[in-house]
């Protein structure tokens, strides 16, 4: 299970709000080419960052309870950016 960032986050035009060590207590939110992602491995299902994006485009990979009944937020159309989270994530561990 994770959250992930559902559009590729132009952080430097968009804002900077979930980055840092404050925010995510296990910083799984990283930044890498230009844009936010977050690191599944590291991601613990707080929701932090969901509630704090101004923009809307981070979500969990599983589905949520809200109003009454569960709700998948990442559609179909999300998958690249689902795969993309992942394959940032491990290509910046790699260059550690
Ligand atoms: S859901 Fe919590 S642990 Fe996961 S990336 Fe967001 S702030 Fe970090
Ligand atoms: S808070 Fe949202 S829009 Fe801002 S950098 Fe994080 S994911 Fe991007």
């Amino acid at each position: 299970m994770a959250y992930v960032i559902t559009d590729p986050c132009l952080v430097k035009t968009i804002c900077e709000q979930c980055l840092g060590t404050e925010l995510c207590p296990t910083e799984a939110i990283l930044t890498d080419l230009g844009f936010a992602f977050i690191d599944p491995e590291l991601c613990i299902d707080c929701g932090a960052c969901e509630a704090l994006c101004p923009h809307g485009v981070v979500h969990s990979i599983e589905p949520v309870y809200s109003q009454g009944r569960w709700k998948l937020m990442v559609t179909k159309k999300d998958k690249p950016a689902v795969e993309l989270n992942r394959a940032a994530a491990e290509a910046l561990r790699a260059k550690a």
